[in-house]
């Protein structure tokens, strides 16, 4: 009897649906074609995609491309990539909003036949000038009542390239006294003699977002045309636009709040930065938040997929914590992933009683709470590697791991006591012996005594290396994302890189296989360096949080 709450896009959806207005749901994600998606985008897709499927209806991929200056190709197919991955399905409705040029110049025309449009002379500064101020009307451009033919006109000399960029634009006629600056006349055309990605030379006119963004979602039936809250005070111009161009079924503009995260950096031009300054190793770095980033990362469709249920859809803004992110890609690896035996910081375990050159393959679960993930051979002899810091000359109290005299279980194998350890020149500890017990062996039943510590370890002869990188967030936390000055904040610690020693289990592991190393956390192949005889992994995630749900 799970409680089913509706978020207020839901309810709108409800009421429109019970009214009439419309009688099903087509939704569409729009992303300009000018970078890499990140978390934020995130959201936008699985709520649009998700509100099609929840109503039975439509989800259009459509790439925003009426801007020439700022787009690629190469953008393109990687938000495609990103969008599947996702799990959202766009089946055949990929669409891009370059192909309705021509319907948009149209319906430019339209509006200048009914007077609801001209072409203006003033330069941009001027008409910034006319527009007025928030307290005070705007002044009518003095081209305002040019005469429909005059406009037509002069609007086909504008796309058959008789101007210059910046020498006449189209303006929508509506009203120079509107408490909304967004209806104070916006230009709706521009000249640009540009190439575009998609068009080529084919127009040296392009339209407005305020212009294209309705038209292109009335040409597809987008029926919740769902954008982030910067847009709520345009949302007068969309409806203008939608019912000037008498739209049957036009569509209805819903705004939400953007999803931040607390001290993490999504806008496009710090990540830019980031990227040119070396701090990071490009965009899908893995301490990014783009959705490339956190794939390379480790990070699965599922936990995103949690996370942006997890932090709603609301009206106001707000920040949620990165904490929350990690609490949701740890909990969908708990259950899914083999729990191995990695030891980052090596030094040697010498277990003095074991016979020179023998070996037995020890039995172990790879996921104790999750028996279908079967069971593994891990080969145990001599010469093992443990944790640095799993032993300790002079122990503090209620330290339950190595030091002189003390006995602990290793994991899936015996008891080992230690009897002594060496040393380098520095006096940093480079071995550690120890004795074994034959009558622990796990599984046999042994209760004859019992150990407060149980450690992790390798076979030192069958161990495969890897470089492991560990991450803290790029921004220091306590400071803040940005210094007085300006400049960001980076913390110098947000990447530490160790040389680990692995169980043989994990030779021949492939890009993107993620596993939890036992009490290390969770840790992914990096699909970007990692070698068949060179790994890489990345952190993805410690074990422990302060966050609870
Ligand atoms: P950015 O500058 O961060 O790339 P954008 O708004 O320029 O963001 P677009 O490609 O225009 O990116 O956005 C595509 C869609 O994603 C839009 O509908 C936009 O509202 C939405 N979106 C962008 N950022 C966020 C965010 N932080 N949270 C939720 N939705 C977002
Ligand atoms: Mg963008
Ligand atoms: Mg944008």
């Amino acid at each position: 009897n799970e409680v089913v709450s509706k978020n207020f896009i839901e309810t709108e959806i409800d009421k429109d649906l019970a009214e009439g207005v419309y009688d099903t749901v087509h939704t569409r994600f729009p992303p300009e074609p000018n970078g890499y998606l990140h978390i934020g985008h995130a959201k936008s897709i699985l709520l649009n995609y998700g509100l099609a499927k929840k109503y039975g209806g439509k989800f259009n991929l459509r790439f925003d491309d009426t801007n020439p200056t700022k787009e690629k190709t190469e953008f393109v197919e990687a938000i495609k990539a990103d969008v599947k991955w996702l799990g959202a399905e766009w089946d055949d409705r990929l669409f891009f909003a370059s192909n309705y040029f021509q319907q948009m110049y149209e319906a430019a025309v339209k509006l200048i036949k009914k007077g609801k449009a001209y072409v203006c002379d003033l330069s941009a500064e001027q008409i910034r000038e006319y527009r007025g101020t928030l307290t005070e009307p705007g002044k009518n451009s003095p081209y305002r009542d040019r005469s429909v033919e005059e406009n037509l006109q002069l609007f086909e000399d504008m796309k058959n390239g008789k101007f210059a960029d910046g020498e006449k634009v189209l303006r929508a006629k509506i009203d120079m006294a509107s408490s909304n600056m967004n209806m104070r006349d916006p230009v709706i055309y521009r000249v640009a003699h540009m190439t575009h990605h998609n068009t080529g030379d084919a127009w040296c006119i392009y339209p407005m977002y305020d212009f294209a963004h309705p038209i292109e979602d009335a040409i597809e039936g987008i029926t919740h045309s769902i954008c982030t809250l910067e847009f709520e005070d345009h949302r007068p111009l969309y409806d203008w636009v939608v019912r000037e161009l008498e739209y049957p079924q036009p569509p209805r503009q819903i705004e939400f709040a953007k999803l931040y995260l607390t001290n993490v950096v999504t806008g496009k031009r710090y990540i830019k930065k980031l990227v040119e300054e070396g701090v990071v190793d490009g965009w899908d770095d893995p301490r990014l938040v783009s959705i490339a980033a956190l794939r390379r990362r480790g990070f699965t469709p599922e936990s995103i997929q949690k996370f942006v249920e997890l932090c709603g859809v609301a009206k106001g803004q707000s920040s949620v914590d990165y904490a929350m992110l990690e609490y949701c890609i740890r909990e969908d690896l708990k259950m899914k992933r083999s729990r191995m035996m990695a030891v980052l910081d090596p030094i040697k375990l010498v277990i003095d009683n074991y016979p020179e050159g023998e070996v037995e393959y020890l039995d172990a679960a790879n996921n104790l709470e999750n028996e279908e993930l079967g069971s593994r051979k891990i080969p145990f002899c001599k010469e093992l590697y443990i944790e640095r810091d799993d032993f300790m000359e002079e122990p503090p109290k209620k330290y339950f791991r190595l030091f002189p005299g003390n006995e602990v279980r290793l994991m899936h194998a015996y008891f080992v006591k230690c009897v002594s350890f060496e040393k380098d020149e520095n006096g940093n500890v480079t071995v550690v012996h120890c004795t074994y017990d034959p009558e622990t062996k796990a599984g046999s039943g042994f209760t004859g005594r019992k150990v407060k510590g149980t450690i992790h370890w390798v076979p030192a002869p069958y161990a495969v290396d890897a470089e492991v990188r560990l991450y803290e967030n790029l921004i220091d936390e306590e400071k803040g994302v940005y210094n007085e000055d300006g400049s960001m904040n980076i913390n110098p610690n947000s990447l530490t890189v160790v040389q680990a020693k692995l169980e043989p289990a994990l030779k021949d592991v492939k890009a993107y296989d993620s596993f939890q190393f036992v009490r290390n956390g969770f840790f992914c192949v990096d699909a970007k360096d990692s070698k068949e005889d060179a790994l890489v992994f990345n952190r993805i995630v410690s074990l422990k949080s302060s966050f609870k749900l």
